[in-house]
Protein backbone atom coordinates (compact mmCIF):
# COMPACT_ATOMS: atom_id res chain seq x y z
CA UNK A 1 0.00 0.00 0.00
CA UNK A 2 1.25 4.06 -0.69
CA UNK A 3 -1.66 5.75 1.63
CA UNK A 4 -1.97 9.23 1.83
CA UNK A 5 -4.76 11.59 3.93
CA UNK A 6 -5.82 13.83 2.22
CA UNK A 7 -7.59 16.70 4.68
CA UNK A 8 -10.00 19.48 3.05
CA UNK A 9 -11.24 22.40 5.14
CA UNK A 10 -15.00 23.96 5.37
CA UNK A 11 -14.31 26.46 2.74
CA UNK A 12 -13.09 24.31 0.42
CA UNK A 13 -16.16 21.56 0.18
CA UNK A 14 -18.91 24.99 0.71
CA UNK A 15 -21.00 23.85 -2.18
CA UNK A 16 -21.24 21.33 -4.64
CA UNK A 17 -19.00 22.65 -7.37
CA UNK A 18 -15.97 23.09 -5.07
CA UNK A 19 -16.62 19.61 -3.72
CA UNK A 20 -16.55 19.30 -7.63
CA UNK A 21 -12.78 20.89 -7.80
CA UNK A 22 -11.88 18.76 -4.30
CA UNK A 23 -12.88 15.58 -6.15
CA UNK A 24 -10.91 16.06 -9.29
CA UNK A 25 -7.88 16.62 -6.92
CA UNK A 26 -8.31 13.88 -5.06
CA UNK A 27 -8.54 11.62 -8.40
CA UNK A 28 -5.25 13.19 -9.77
CA UNK A 29 -3.60 12.03 -6.20
CA UNK A 30 -5.12 8.47 -6.56
CA UNK A 31 -4.01 8.40 -10.73
CA UNK A 32 -0.70 8.91 -9.03
CA UNK A 33 -0.37 5.69 -7.04
CA UNK A 34 -1.93 6.54 -4.12
CA UNK A 35 -4.27 4.84 -1.82
CA UNK A 36 -6.03 8.05 -0.37
CA UNK A 37 -8.05 8.54 2.75
CA UNK A 38 -9.93 11.95 2.32
CA UNK A 39 -10.88 13.56 5.76
CA UNK A 40 -13.79 16.82 5.19
CA UNK A 41 -14.57 19.30 7.51
CA UNK A 42 -18.64 20.42 7.69
CA UNK A 43 -19.81 22.55 4.50
CA UNK A 44 -18.76 26.45 5.02
CA UNK A 45 -20.04 28.08 8.19
CA UNK A 46 -22.21 25.02 9.26
CA UNK A 47 -20.74 24.28 12.56
CA UNK A 48 -22.03 27.81 13.59
CA UNK A 49 -24.77 27.76 12.17
CA UNK A 50 -25.72 24.78 13.69
CA UNK A 51 -24.42 25.82 17.01
CA UNK A 52 -26.56 28.87 16.65
CA UNK A 53 -29.32 26.02 16.52
CA UNK A 54 -28.31 24.39 19.66
CA UNK A 55 -28.83 28.09 21.68
CA UNK A 56 -32.13 28.87 20.40
CA UNK A 57 -33.44 25.51 21.19
CA UNK A 58 -31.80 25.73 25.02
CA UNK A 59 -29.51 28.58 26.53
CA UNK A 60 -27.53 26.12 28.19
CA UNK A 61 -27.89 22.97 25.97
CA UNK A 62 -26.79 19.71 26.73
CA UNK A 63 -22.98 19.01 25.69
CA UNK A 64 -23.89 15.47 24.57
CA UNK A 65 -26.57 16.78 22.37
CA UNK A 66 -24.50 19.57 21.07
CA UNK A 67 -22.30 16.58 19.76
CA UNK A 68 -24.87 14.81 18.38
CA UNK A 69 -26.23 17.69 16.67
CA UNK A 70 -22.59 19.71 14.91
CA UNK A 71 -21.16 15.97 14.15
CA UNK A 72 -24.02 16.05 11.47
CA UNK A 73 -22.21 19.03 9.37
CA UNK A 74 -19.25 16.22 8.80
CA UNK A 75 -21.28 13.69 7.53
CA UNK A 76 -23.26 15.91 5.13
CA UNK A 77 -19.54 16.59 3.40
CA UNK A 78 -18.77 13.04 3.51
CA UNK A 79 -21.81 12.01 1.79
CA UNK A 80 -22.03 14.46 -0.90
CA UNK A 81 -18.36 14.16 -1.67
CA UNK A 82 -18.26 10.30 -1.79
CA UNK A 83 -21.07 10.72 -4.15
CA UNK A 84 -19.27 13.28 -6.51
CA UNK A 85 -16.10 10.59 -6.55
CA UNK A 86 -18.77 7.93 -7.29
CA UNK A 87 -20.17 9.83 -10.27
CA UNK A 88 -16.50 10.65 -11.84
CA UNK A 89 -16.35 6.74 -11.96
CA UNK A 90 -13.94 5.63 -8.70
CA UNK A 91 -15.29 3.57 -6.27
CA UNK A 92 -15.69 5.37 -3.45
CA UNK A 93 -17.16 4.62 0.93
CA UNK A 94 -17.99 7.12 3.13
CA UNK A 95 -17.39 6.86 6.79
CA UNK A 96 -18.13 8.51 10.13
CA UNK A 97 -16.09 8.83 12.65
CA UNK A 98 -17.78 5.97 14.28
CA UNK A 99 -17.42 3.78 11.03
CA UNK A 100 -14.03 4.43 10.16
CA UNK A 101 -13.13 3.30 14.42
CA UNK A 102 -12.23 6.68 15.94
CA UNK A 103 -13.06 6.11 20.12
CA UNK A 104 -12.45 9.05 21.65
CA UNK A 105 -12.84 10.04 25.11
CA UNK A 106 -13.21 12.81 27.59
CA UNK A 107 -16.02 16.01 27.82
CA UNK A 108 -18.30 16.30 25.14
CA UNK A 109 -17.32 19.07 22.62
CA UNK A 110 -13.40 18.59 23.53
CA UNK A 111 -13.00 14.90 23.13
CA UNK A 112 -9.57 13.79 22.31
CA UNK A 113 -8.64 10.54 20.39
CA UNK A 114 -7.87 7.69 22.47
CA UNK A 115 -7.24 5.29 19.18
CA UNK A 116 -7.84 4.42 15.98
CA UNK A 117 -9.14 0.54 14.63
CA UNK A 118 -7.98 1.28 11.38
CA UNK A 119 -8.85 -2.36 9.81
CA UNK A 120 -12.17 -1.02 8.14
CA UNK A 121 -10.31 1.93 6.96
CA UNK A 122 -7.54 -0.51 5.47
CA UNK A 123 -9.96 -3.30 3.90
CA UNK A 124 -11.45 -0.61 1.55
CA UNK A 125 -8.05 0.98 0.82
CA UNK A 126 -6.89 -2.45 -0.10
CA UNK A 127 -10.13 -2.81 -1.93
CA UNK A 128 -9.10 -0.07 -4.16
CA UNK A 129 -11.59 2.79 -3.41
CA UNK A 130 -11.09 5.89 -2.31
CA UNK A 131 -12.19 5.94 1.77
CA UNK A 132 -13.67 9.76 2.85
CA UNK A 133 -14.16 9.99 6.45
CA UNK A 134 -15.96 12.56 8.64
CA UNK A 135 -13.62 15.30 10.92
CA UNK A 136 -13.90 16.56 13.92
CA UNK A 137 -16.12 13.26 15.11
CA UNK A 138 -15.55 10.15 16.84
CA UNK A 139 -17.56 7.55 19.82
CA UNK A 140 -16.49 7.26 22.82
CA UNK A 141 -16.81 4.28 25.53
CA UNK A 142 -20.69 4.53 26.36
CA UNK A 143 -21.10 4.49 22.53
CA UNK A 144 -22.17 8.14 22.29
CA UNK A 145 -21.12 10.49 19.16
CA UNK A 146 -18.68 13.09 20.20
CA UNK A 147 -16.56 15.74 18.87
CA UNK A 148 -12.27 17.02 18.61
CA UNK A 149 -13.47 20.74 20.06
CA UNK A 150 -13.22 23.50 17.07
CA UNK A 151 -10.85 22.70 14.18
CA UNK A 152 -10.69 19.48 14.80
CA UNK A 153 -10.76 17.60 11.35
CA UNK A 154 -7.28 18.61 11.53
CA UNK A 155 -6.69 16.36 13.98
CA UNK A 156 -8.73 13.64 12.47
CA UNK A 157 -6.31 13.73 9.63
CA UNK A 158 -3.75 14.14 11.58
CA UNK A 159 -4.25 10.74 13.85
CA UNK A 160 -5.52 8.56 10.71
CA UNK A 161 -2.15 9.28 9.21
CA UNK A 162 0.13 8.30 12.39
CA UNK A 163 -2.90 4.85 12.07
CA UNK A 164 -1.69 4.57 8.65
CA UNK A 165 1.96 5.78 9.02
CA UNK A 166 1.80 8.29 6.11
CA UNK A 167 1.86 11.41 5.21
CA UNK A 168 -0.83 14.15 5.85
CA UNK A 169 -1.72 16.79 3.38
CA UNK A 170 -3.98 19.56 4.58
CA UNK A 171 -5.60 21.62 2.09
CA UNK A 172 -7.14 24.83 3.02
CA UNK A 173 -7.62 28.69 1.70
CA UNK A 174 -3.79 29.95 2.07
CA UNK A 175 -0.66 28.53 0.42
CA UNK A 176 1.21 27.93 3.40
CA UNK A 177 1.97 28.71 6.67
CA UNK A 178 3.71 31.81 6.89
CA UNK A 179 5.72 34.05 9.60
CA UNK A 180 3.80 36.04 9.69
CA UNK A 181 -0.09 36.86 9.28
CA UNK A 182 -0.04 38.59 5.35
CA UNK A 183 -2.89 40.83 6.77
CA UNK A 184 -0.63 42.24 9.16
CA UNK A 185 2.33 42.30 7.20
CA UNK A 186 1.72 41.98 3.44
CA UNK A 187 5.03 41.07 2.42
CA UNK A 188 5.17 38.36 5.33
CA UNK A 189 6.94 35.21 3.79
CA UNK A 190 5.94 31.82 3.48
CA UNK A 191 7.64 29.15 5.45
CA UNK A 192 9.19 26.07 3.04
CA UNK A 193 10.09 23.84 6.52
CA UNK A 194 9.00 24.44 10.04
CA UNK A 195 9.80 22.04 13.05
CA UNK A 196 6.72 20.33 15.03
CA UNK A 197 8.28 22.57 18.21
CA UNK A 198 7.82 25.72 16.15
CA UNK A 199 4.29 25.22 13.91
CA UNK A 200 3.13 23.72 17.39
CA UNK A 201 3.75 27.21 19.42
CA UNK A 202 3.00 29.69 16.60
CA UNK A 203 -0.59 27.32 16.63
CA UNK A 204 -0.96 27.44 20.42
CA UNK A 205 0.02 31.79 20.33
CA UNK A 206 -2.94 32.14 17.84
CA UNK A 207 -1.54 31.15 14.10
CA UNK A 208 -4.73 29.60 12.92
CA UNK A 209 -3.74 27.80 10.27
CA UNK A 210 -3.90 24.50 12.06
CA UNK A 211 -5.50 23.00 15.31
CA UNK A 212 -2.44 22.94 17.77
CA UNK A 213 -3.74 19.04 19.08
CA UNK A 214 -3.07 17.88 15.63
CA UNK A 215 0.50 19.49 15.77
CA UNK A 216 1.05 17.59 18.87
CA UNK A 217 -0.09 14.08 18.00
CA UNK A 218 1.77 14.48 14.05
CA UNK A 219 5.03 15.43 16.93
CA UNK A 220 4.31 12.51 18.81
CA UNK A 221 4.25 9.95 15.93
CA UNK A 222 6.27 11.62 13.44
CA UNK A 223 3.67 12.49 11.02
CA UNK A 224 4.92 14.77 8.20
CA UNK A 225 2.17 17.28 7.70
CA UNK A 226 2.07 19.26 4.17
CA UNK A 227 -0.43 22.47 4.52
CA UNK A 228 -0.46 23.42 1.24
CA UNK A 229 -3.54 25.43 -0.87
CA UNK A 230 -6.88 23.60 -2.18
CA UNK A 231 -6.93 26.11 -4.99
CA UNK A 232 -3.54 26.52 -6.55
CA UNK A 233 -0.39 24.15 -7.19
CA UNK A 234 1.91 25.95 -5.45
CA UNK A 235 4.29 23.84 -2.63
CA UNK A 236 3.00 24.68 0.45
CA UNK A 237 4.99 24.24 4.20
CA UNK A 238 6.24 20.90 5.43
CA UNK A 239 5.74 20.77 9.10
CA UNK A 240 8.25 17.98 10.45
CA UNK A 241 11.27 16.73 12.46
CA UNK A 242 13.50 19.53 13.55
CA UNK A 243 17.07 18.89 12.02
CA UNK A 244 19.79 21.38 12.19
CA UNK A 245 19.60 22.83 8.69
CA UNK A 246 16.59 24.66 9.87
CA UNK A 247 19.00 26.80 12.34
CA UNK A 248 19.90 29.15 10.18
CA UNK A 249 16.82 31.48 10.62
CA UNK A 250 16.63 33.11 14.34
CA UNK A 251 13.45 33.43 14.43
CA UNK A 252 10.73 31.32 12.25
CA UNK A 253 7.51 33.23 12.83
CA UNK A 254 5.94 36.08 14.76
CA UNK A 255 1.85 36.14 16.14
CA UNK A 256 -0.34 38.65 17.64
CA UNK A 257 -2.86 37.65 20.42
CA UNK A 258 -5.52 40.50 19.99
CA UNK A 259 -8.18 39.65 22.96
CA UNK A 260 -5.99 40.13 25.41
CA UNK A 261 -6.69 41.65 29.22
CA UNK A 262 -4.15 42.54 31.24
CA UNK A 263 -4.75 42.55 34.96
CA UNK A 264 -2.84 44.74 37.49
CA UNK A 265 -3.25 43.87 41.43
CA UNK A 266 -0.94 46.15 43.42
CA UNK A 267 -0.32 46.44 47.08
CA UNK A 268 -1.08 42.36 47.83
CA UNK A 269 -0.01 41.72 51.01
CA UNK A 270 2.71 39.55 50.83
CA UNK A 271 2.82 35.64 51.11
CA UNK A 272 2.38 32.61 48.93
CA UNK A 273 -0.85 32.25 50.66
CA UNK A 274 -2.74 35.27 48.85
CA UNK A 275 -1.46 34.55 45.77
CA UNK A 276 -2.72 31.20 45.63
CA UNK A 277 -5.94 32.30 46.81
CA UNK A 278 -6.30 34.78 43.82
CA UNK A 279 -5.38 32.35 41.49
CA UNK A 280 -7.50 29.88 42.74
CA UNK A 281 -10.47 31.89 42.31
CA UNK A 282 -9.47 32.40 38.96
CA UNK A 283 -9.09 28.76 37.74
CA UNK A 284 -12.37 28.02 39.65
CA UNK A 285 -14.28 29.98 37.32
CA UNK A 286 -12.25 28.20 34.48
CA UNK A 287 -10.03 31.65 33.57
CA UNK A 288 -7.20 30.31 31.84
CA UNK A 289 -4.10 32.77 32.85
CA UNK A 290 -1.66 33.21 30.14
CA UNK A 291 1.30 35.28 31.70
CA UNK A 292 1.97 36.17 34.79
CA UNK A 293 4.71 38.62 36.44
CA UNK A 294 4.82 39.38 40.46
CA UNK A 295 7.44 41.27 42.66
CA UNK A 296 7.67 42.42 45.94
CA UNK A 297 7.59 46.12 47.15
CA UNK A 298 9.73 47.12 49.89
CA UNK A 299 6.65 47.57 52.40
CA UNK A 300 6.34 44.42 51.98
CA UNK A 301 3.52 43.99 49.32
CA UNK A 302 3.74 42.47 46.35
CA UNK A 303 2.97 43.49 42.90
CA UNK A 304 0.95 40.73 40.52
CA UNK A 305 -0.22 41.08 37.12
CA UNK A 306 -1.15 38.42 34.61
CA UNK A 307 -2.97 38.56 31.15
CA UNK A 308 -5.83 36.18 29.96
CA UNK A 309 -8.43 36.12 27.31
CA UNK A 310 -10.85 39.39 26.65
CA UNK A 311 -13.23 37.09 26.76
CA UNK A 312 -12.93 36.05 30.34
CA UNK A 313 -13.31 39.85 31.25
CA UNK A 314 -16.63 39.74 32.85
CA UNK A 315 -15.54 36.68 34.95
CA UNK A 316 -12.38 38.10 36.02
CA UNK A 317 -14.32 40.89 37.03
CA UNK A 318 -16.35 39.12 39.29
CA UNK A 319 -12.92 38.04 40.82
CA UNK A 320 -11.77 41.24 41.53
CA UNK A 321 -14.63 42.64 42.82
CA UNK A 322 -14.47 39.07 45.81
CA UNK A 323 -10.30 40.69 45.75
CA UNK A 324 -11.15 43.95 46.66
CA UNK A 325 -13.88 43.19 49.18
CA UNK A 326 -10.76 41.11 50.67
CA UNK A 327 -8.24 43.65 50.78
CA UNK A 328 -9.03 46.53 51.74
CA UNK A 329 -5.51 48.59 50.06
CA UNK A 330 -5.20 46.95 46.66
CA UNK A 331 -4.83 48.83 43.87
CA UNK A 332 -6.49 46.92 40.69
CA UNK A 333 -6.50 47.91 37.09
CA UNK A 334 -7.11 46.33 34.15
CA UNK A 335 -6.01 46.88 30.31
CA UNK A 336 -7.47 45.42 27.29
CA UNK A 337 -6.04 48.30 24.93
CA UNK A 338 -3.16 45.81 24.46
CA UNK A 339 -1.67 42.71 22.56
CA UNK A 340 0.70 40.29 23.06
CA UNK A 341 3.34 39.69 20.67
CA UNK A 342 4.97 36.45 20.46
CA UNK A 343 8.13 35.53 18.58
CA UNK A 344 9.35 31.99 18.48
CA UNK A 345 12.19 29.95 16.67
CA UNK A 346 14.15 26.60 17.57
CA UNK A 347 17.39 28.73 17.40
CA UNK A 348 16.42 30.22 20.19
CA UNK A 349 17.16 27.22 22.34
CA UNK A 350 20.98 27.48 21.14
CA UNK A 351 21.79 31.25 19.88
CA UNK A 352 21.86 33.95 22.24
CA UNK A 353 20.94 37.39 21.63
CA UNK A 354 17.63 37.30 20.00
CA UNK A 355 16.21 38.90 23.18
CA UNK A 356 19.25 41.46 23.05
CA UNK A 357 18.32 42.13 19.62
CA UNK A 358 14.43 43.18 20.94
CA UNK A 359 15.17 44.80 23.74
CA UNK A 360 17.04 47.08 21.38
CA UNK A 361 14.54 46.93 18.49
CA UNK A 362 11.87 48.50 20.95
CA UNK A 363 14.23 50.76 22.53
CA UNK A 364 15.42 52.47 19.72
CA UNK A 365 11.47 52.82 18.46
CA UNK A 366 9.88 54.19 22.16
CA UNK A 367 7.77 50.75 22.29
CA UNK A 368 7.21 49.97 25.72
CA UNK A 369 6.07 46.96 26.83
CA UNK A 370 4.34 45.59 30.22
CA UNK A 371 4.52 42.08 30.54
CA UNK A 372 7.58 39.62 29.33
CA UNK A 373 7.23 35.82 29.24
CA UNK A 374 9.85 33.03 27.45
CA UNK A 375 9.68 29.73 26.56
CA UNK A 376 12.52 27.95 25.83
CA UNK A 377 11.52 28.58 21.71
CA UNK A 378 9.79 31.95 22.26
CA UNK A 379 9.48 35.45 23.66
CA UNK A 380 5.73 37.40 24.27
CA UNK A 381 5.49 41.41 25.23
CA UNK A 382 2.29 42.53 25.89
CA UNK A 383 2.46 46.57 23.92
CA UNK A 384 -0.17 48.99 23.87
CA UNK A 385 -2.20 48.22 20.86
CA UNK A 386 -1.58 51.72 19.19
CA UNK A 387 2.08 50.27 18.78
CA UNK A 388 1.15 46.80 17.14
CA UNK A 389 1.54 47.66 13.30
CA UNK A 390 5.05 49.40 14.15
CA UNK A 391 6.76 47.04 16.19
CA UNK A 392 5.37 44.01 14.01
CA UNK A 393 6.99 45.71 10.99
CA UNK A 394 10.01 46.58 12.79
CA UNK A 395 10.86 42.42 14.21
CA UNK A 396 9.04 41.36 10.27
CA UNK A 397 12.03 43.62 8.96
CA UNK A 398 15.17 42.94 11.43
CA UNK A 399 14.31 39.31 11.18
CA UNK A 400 13.23 38.69 7.59
CA UNK A 401 9.99 37.47 8.18
N1 LIG B 1 -16.45 21.63 11.47
C1 LIG B 1 -15.65 21.75 12.65
C2 LIG B 1 -15.45 23.21 12.99
O1 LIG B 1 -15.94 24.08 12.29
C3 LIG B 1 -14.37 21.01 12.56
C4 LIG B 1 -13.38 21.55 11.54
O2 LIG B 1 -13.75 22.32 10.66
O3 LIG B 1 -12.23 21.17 11.62
O4 LIG B 1 -14.82 23.52 13.96
MG1 LIG C 1 -9.40 24.46 10.16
Amino acid sequence: MNPCVMKFGGSSVENIEKMQAVAQRILEKKSEGYDITVVVSAMGKTTNQLLELAHQASVNPSKREVDLLISTGEQVSVSLLSMILNEKGHPTVGLTGFQAGIKTSGLHTKNKIEDIDIEKVSRHLREGKIVVVAGFQGLNQDGDITTLGRGGSDTTAVALGAKLNCRVEIYTDVDGIYGIDPRLYPQARKIDVISYEEMKEMAFLGAKVMEPRSIEIGHRFRVEIIVASAHTRTPGTLIKEFDPTMENKSITGLSVSERVILVSINHLPSGPKHTADLFIRLAQNEINIDMISQTHTPDGFVNLAFTASFDDAPLINDVLKQVTDKYEDVIISTDTDIVKISVVGMAMRTQSGVAATLFELFADHDIDYKLITTSEISISYTIDRVLKEKAVHLIALAFHL
